[in-house]
């Protein structure tokens, strides 16, 4: 605690905009991410030192990817790695492979990595890493090539102390084996614990693949129990059917909510009696995607996020929810399973037409909690239960929620005030804790 630039002033907010981040007013999820920090430095009372420190990710990393294509001809892709922070553990965070990753956005997924690591209380700093490639014009071949020359690029400052990648849009547990191997082969042994989200037969934790969903639909049933809602009297909406949402609204409708409306990239459906989740997972199994399904009608995708139902959630991509739309939400709560899916204004529009907006560094933190487990089970070579995940998962879940609720009415904020508050705070402890070094 002896660093005297650094630490809490107690009085005013900051004075300037941090260093090495998005302008004030520029778009996009970095600006909604700095913006959310900004709140929360001004409700802690951090002076700007301090603000600057939080707000820089601590490393960057930006490489060329050369791809040899089936083909034969080359091509030259970008890849990126941003460590955000390290001050309570290795950086941890998923990998995604998408068409318009940037550094701007790959800095606002670091960033909220930390803020989710820290709420949820697993002992890790913040990181993101992405390629950007549409991964459904490439082959398997040319997609493992991308992962291991990736991975080579990036070697120097990944490892089970160091960054521990994981899945994210585009990514699976395939290409965290690849990953694996390539560390593993470059450290001429076996390491397991560089990478999460891995096959189970290469220890992969039982219980990962569906974490985030599970997570997010323990923390929807506690939303609509504090609105005194019954899962069998309510409806909701999904946007996403990915590793998210297709789990999402599978346990959604297993605890008895109606799920009126699904979407994927290709399109959205609807059916007010309910989607049968089971039977729409096997069409996008036989056919790609979820356009076409017998069991439901064909709904404009933007008037899912707009539908009356109980609940939302928007499991897909950031800034889905935006000053656009916000106005015309119905639902009750919006449970947030993609990262960044409503953006700053929309935020603020949601708030003041009382919805409730659980904020995604928790809806959607069981990925990284049973991460942090197959982490913890690679590293001791020791596996545990699927009821052992799952319970261990439902109880930090819940005990985040509770934690989260209580601050948000002790300091009078919404809840993504109140978890990113209590996020920041915990980093800045550990920054100020271990002091400034040199
Ligand atoms: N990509 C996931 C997320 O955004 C999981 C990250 C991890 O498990 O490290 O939370």
């Amino acid at each position: 605690m002896s660093t005297h630039l650094l630490s809490p002033s107690g009085t005013a907010p900051t004075d300037t905009a941090p260093t090495g981040t998005a302008p004030a007013g520029t778009d996009g999820p970095l600006a909604d991410a700095q913006s959310q920090l900004a709140s929360a430095v001004a409700t802690l009372g951090y002076e700007s030192g301090l603000h600057r420190l939080l707000a820089a990710p601590r490393r960057e990393m930006t490489v060329s990817v050369p791809l040899r294509r089936d083909d034969g001809s080359v091509e030259i892709l970008t890849g990126h790695r941003v460590q955000h922070n390290f001050s309570r553990g290795p950086a941890k965070g998923g990998l995604r492979f998408a068409p318009n990753v940037d550094l701007d956005e790959v800095r606002a997924l670091a960033m909220w990595m930390t803020w989710k690591c820290a709420l949820l209380d697993v002992p890790y700093g913040g990181a993101k890493g992405g390629v950007r490639i549409d991964p459904r014009h490439y082959s398997q071949g040319e997609l493992e090539r991308v992962t291991r020359r990736y991975t080579s690029e990036i070697l120097p400052i990944i490892g089970p102390e160091k960054d521990v990648p994981a899945p994210d849009i585009g990514t699976d547990e395939r290409t965290m084996a690849w990953m694996m191997d390539t560390y593993s082969v470059s450290s001429g042994y076996t390491v397991p614990g560089v990478v999460t989200g891995k096959p189970v037969s290469l220890g992969g934790s039982l219980g990962r693949s569906s974490a985030t969903s599970a997570g997010v639909v323990h923390i929807a049933l506690a939303a609509l129990g504090h609105l005194g809602l019954a899962p069998s009297a309510t409806t909701a909406a999904v946007q996403g059917f990915g590793k998210v949402g297709a789990g999402a609204a599978q346990y959604l409708a297993e605890a008895g909510v109606r799920v009126v409306a699904i979407s994927d990239q290709y399109g959205a459906l609807h059916h007010e009696g309910g989607i049968n989740v089971p039977a729409l997972q096997q069409h996008v199994e036989a056919t790609g995607s979820v356009v076409g399904f017998a069991g439901a009608e064909p709904l404009a995708a933007a008037e899912l996020l707009e539908l009356d139902v109980d609940l939302l959630v928007p499991a897909a991509v950031e800034g889905v929810l935006h000053a656009g739309n916000a106005p015309r939400v119905r639902a009750r709560i919006v449970v947030e399973g993609a990262n960044g899916p409503t953006t700053a204004v929309a935020d603020e529009i949601l708030t003041a037409n009382d919805v409730l907006v659980v904020p995604d560094i928790l809806a959607n933190a069981g990925g990284v909690i049973v991460s942090y487990f197959e982490w913890v089970q690679s590293n001791q070579a020791y596996w545990w239960s699927r009821q052992e995940v799952d319970d261990r998962l439902e109880a930090r879940m819940l005990q985040a929620w509770e934690g989260v609720l209580a601050t948000a009415a002790a300091r009078g904020l919404t809840l993504r005030e109140a978890a990113t508050v209590t996020a920041v705070e915990r980093v800045a402890d550990a920054h100020l804790t271990r002091g400034l070094y040199p």
